[in-house]
């Protein structure tokens, strides 16, 4: 059966040419790019190279870049670096949907005695900025929020957001692991100081990630040992992660336009579609800011996971809003944060799209839709029952 992938936040396909690109660094060019001889020698060049890449997809200096092993230990290394090196200062302000790469790390920072702030969203999933503005103080250490959500695709003000904050001399993080490759930047002209990515988010493969450190942020080396990355990352290169991300962001940054305009149309077409066909229907997300990929839809009365099992006996891949934990289905956080009603909260689904989908499988899936939510909601039991 052929399969067809809309689960493109989850992860993505390498691209062919990433893994032309990244081979020769498994298999042949195997020389430890620290070493003195040649062999080494030639794969260091090709770091350079890859550095050289990424910064231009990002619009900064590739001194500014530091190779990670994915976006979590890149959102790890920003939070703990910073409050490293201002020991004084104990209160960070994150938001509540963000991905538990942030979430998780702010709540155990809590635990150990940080004041953490989680600011709220609107229906449509929105930053109230008065809110974080009324939270900056003398002691805040760190604002960390995403620059979009990978469940919903809402993309918030981050430029706005960073100028505010470090107005107040506060340094701004953003875990930007969704929007790179899908909207340009120009981190020379941002008052970004921290920005966090991740390969595999991008066609290029997973176990390789890279935080963007502005030149003058003060930062606490994350690995110590060897004097890889500048000395604030140590560990031997994972040469052929790197090489492969520094393509994949070449592919992004040639193809950008084009492809986000593609996407954005196959996008458009697969919701108005299921919007069309299916009752009881909604879309989770601020509709007028989002990821040209994204979309998240509520079905009223059934469960996402019932959902998903049903595309999946026709090829067809996505994710749902909610997660079995411990026997019993839980919506997300990021769906109880926007207040989203629990029988819409359950059965939400999530197509993420990448370069690679076609009309054909936007057109199969519009005409599969209807019929497993009329299948569903014939078997649910929530059918005829208000929203709760
Ligand atoms: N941040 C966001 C917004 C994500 O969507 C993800 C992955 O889904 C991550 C961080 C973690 O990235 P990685 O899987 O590279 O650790």
């Amino acid at each position: 059966m052929k399969v067809i992938y809309f689960d493109n936040n989850a992860t993505t396909k390498v691209a062919d040419e990433v893994f032309e690109a990244m081979r020769p660094y498994l298999c042949d060019l195997y020389g430890n790019p620290s070493s003195m001889h040649t062999f080494g020698g030639q794969v260091g060049v090709k770091i350079r190279e890859a550095r050289e890449q990424v910064a231009n997809l990002l619009g900064c200096h590739p001194g500014e870049i530091v190779f990670t092993s994915c976006g979590t230990e890149s959102d790890s290394a920003a939070i703990h670096g910073t409050l490293a090196a201002v020991p004084h200062k104990r209160k960070v302000i994150t938001t509540r949907v963000e991905h538990p790469a942030v979430l998780t790390v702010c709540r155990d920072l809590e635990n150990r005695g940080y004041e953490v702030i989680e600011l709220g969203v609107d229906k449509q999933g929105r930053l109230d900025l008065d809110e974080l503005e009324a939270d900056l103080d003398d002691d805040t250490a760190l604002v960390s929020i995403m620059s979009a959500n990978n469940e919903t695709g809402t993309v918030f003000p981050t430029e706005r957001i960073a100028q505010m904050v470090t107005d107040r001399g506060i340094p701004f993080h953003t875990d930007a692991v969704q929007i790179v490759g899908k909207v340009p930047l120009k981190l020379s002209d941002s008052p970004i100081n921290l920005l966090s990515l991740s390969g595999h988010k991008l066609h290029a493969p997973k176990g390789v990630g890279v935080l963007y450190i502005k030149k003058g942020t003060r930062l606490a080396p994350f690995l110590l040992g060897g004097h890889q990355e500048s000395g604030r990352r140590a560990g031997t290169e994972n040469v052929a992660g790197i090489v492969a991300i520094g393509k994949a962001c070449e592919l992004a940054a040639d193809g950008m336009e084009d492809e986000n305009t593609r996407v954005k149309a196959l996008r458009d077409k697969l919701e108005a579609g299921i919007l069309k066909s299916c009752p009881d229907s909604s879309i989770n997300g601020d509709p007028d800011h989002r990821l040209p990929n994204t979309t998240n839809i509520s079905f009223e009365y059934i469960e996402g996971e019932a959902i998903l099992l049903m595309l999946d006996q026709f090829g067809i891949c996505a994710s749902s809003g909610s997660a079995c934990t411990s026997g019993s289905l839980e919506p997300s956080h990021v769906l109880r944060a926007m207040g989203v009603p629990f029988t819409a909260a359950h059965g939400s689904i999530r197509y993420s799209l990448s370069r690679y989908n076609t009309e054909e499988e936007v057109d199969f899936t519009i005409e599969k839709m209807p019929q497993i939510i009329e299948r569903l909601r014939a078997l649910s039991p929530f059918v005829g029952q208000a929203s709760a």
